[in-house]
């Protein structure tokens, strides 16, 4: 039977319902393991923030500022803006509650909707989810090798092939600077290819232009100077052993001058895992260096790396390729013959919960016949139906019904019934 609803989700915030949230949740475990294997911490974090805190940080000239954040005055004409990343908040939180201590440096993950206000397409959603992960306080190099081996893992994990890492340098803040100007020159010799949007780019932030989907620019960019050739030895020497380090650890990647990312907190090292599979919306986690950001929030300068992964991506990568194998829940379907005894069954589930926690016991409450009950465990998925009568309850007796296997109905007794679980599980 279906109703029509007289209201519905908001466009590219669909709901997410049970037969999907097992994998979710299967998904997210797997990540979350990993992650505390690791000794990430988590913390939870608002999912709105003033909206200065995603101004400052992210950049006034970027994607997301400038067209993609749900912003709005709250009660008090304050501006108030849904997170569209995890990063800002998290700088936020670690400065406000003193987390974070150069000596010792602060593993910290998250994980939750952020929002953005995109054209709602096959993975790209107004909600999305993402896991991040921050360190705070280490400007080693291992920092960044150590986010991209745990995703490395993560994939492993998941059983998910086909994810290709994409690894850049940025420089330092002179580096960039340097660039910018060669880059800026460069460019402005097609000034007539660039619209509008993208004029206004190439003023604030031309670096922003590399990664430009649009074809005509494209074509423009392939001859730009190139960032690798601005570096200074600081960087470009990070650069060379993390390189190093990740043909040590045997991860594959490719070095790609056009990966910028679009936030603007980013400095040297930043890294993006893409995949072939998933059509035009080919990026499943990005990250990187932003040594700025902790001081640009009002923190003490503080060395920070991170990354996050979109998780309605992965788990589209994780059904196209079959990855994750969800073990049925072991369940007992408990029924009542009548609607006399159904207190009496309620009162036998609790019990049996209580003996056999890592079994689901679901209670009927229909009020059907005996058949139409047997047909709703069936449906249920459940292992077998435990039947309570008038004679189960005066002989403190239960009656049991495998459902998946073809043994005859049995009775025992409740202490028996771990004895009889092995003849009725598949
Ligand atoms: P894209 O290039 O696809 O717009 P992005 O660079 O804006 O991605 P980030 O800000 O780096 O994305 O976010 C990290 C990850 O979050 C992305 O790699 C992607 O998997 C996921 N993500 C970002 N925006 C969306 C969205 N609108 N819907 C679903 N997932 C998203
Ligand atoms: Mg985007």
């Amino acid at each position: 039977m279906s109703s029509k609803s007289k209201y519905k989700a908001i466009r590219g915030m669909g709901d997410s319902l049970p037969v999907e949230n097992r994998l979710w949740r299967a998904v997210e475990d797997k990540i979350i393991k990993i992650l505390e294997s690791y000794s990430y911490q988590e913390i939870r974090l608002p999912i709105m923030e003033q909206s200065d805190v995603f101004n400052r940080s992210i950049g006034e000239s970027t994607d997301i500022v400038q067209k993609e954040m749900y912003s709005f005055p709250d009660r008090n004409g304050e501006s108030m803006t849904l997170r569209p990343e995890g990063t800002a908040g998290c700088v936020r939180a670690a400065i406000e509650n003193n987390l974070i201590n150069t000596k010792a440096p602060q593993r910290l993950w998250y994980h939750g909707p952020m929002f953005r206000y995109e054209r709602p397409q096959r993975g790209r959603q107004r909600q999305f989810h993402q896991i991040g992960l921050e360190i705070f306080g280490s400007n080693n190099i291992h920092a960044e090798s150590e986010l991209i081996l745990i995703f490395a893992n993560i994939w492993k994990e998941l059983g998910l092939k086909s994810i290709n890492l994409e690894v850049n340098s940025l420089g330092t803040k002179d580096d960039r600077l340097r660039y910018r100007k060669s880059l800026t020159e460069f460019l402005s010799q097609y000034n007539d290819i660039f619209d509008g949007h993208n004029r206004q780019k190439l003023k604030a932030n031309p670096l922003r232009l590399l990664d430009s989907k649009e074809p005509k620019i494209q074509e423009v960019i392939v001859n730009a100077p190139s960032i690798a050739d601005h570096l200074s030895d600081e960087a470009k020497e990070r650069f060379a052993e993390l390189k190093e380090l990740l043909y040590s650890a045997q991860i594959d990647f490719r070095e790609n001058e056009q990966l910028v990312r679009g936030l603007d907190y980013y400095s040297d090292i930043v890294f993006e895992w893409t995949t072939s599979s998933l059509g035009s919306q080919n990026a499943v986690c990005a990250g990187g260096r932003y040594d700025g950001l902790v001081e640009q929030l009002g923190g003490k300068a503080t060395a920070a790396v991170g990354c996050a992964v979109g998780l309605e991506r992965i788990l589209e990568m994780c059904k196209l390729q079959d990855s994750v194998i969800i073990k049925r829940p072991r369940k007992m379907y408990v029924l009542a013959t009548e609607l006399n005894f159904q207190r009496h069954a309620l009162l036998q589930a609790e019990e049996l919960r209580q003996l056999f926690p890592e079994i689901c016991f679901e209670l009927d409450l229909g009020s059907g016949s005996l058949k139409s009950k047997m047909k709703k465990a069936d449906k249920s998925g459940a292992d077998a139906a435990i039947i309570i009568g008038n004679e189960e309850i005066q002989t403190k007796m239960l009656s049991i019904k495998a459902l998946r296997k073809p043994v005859e109905q049995k009775s025992c007794r409740i202490s028996e019934f771990e004895n009889l679980l092995p003849t009725l599980l598949v």
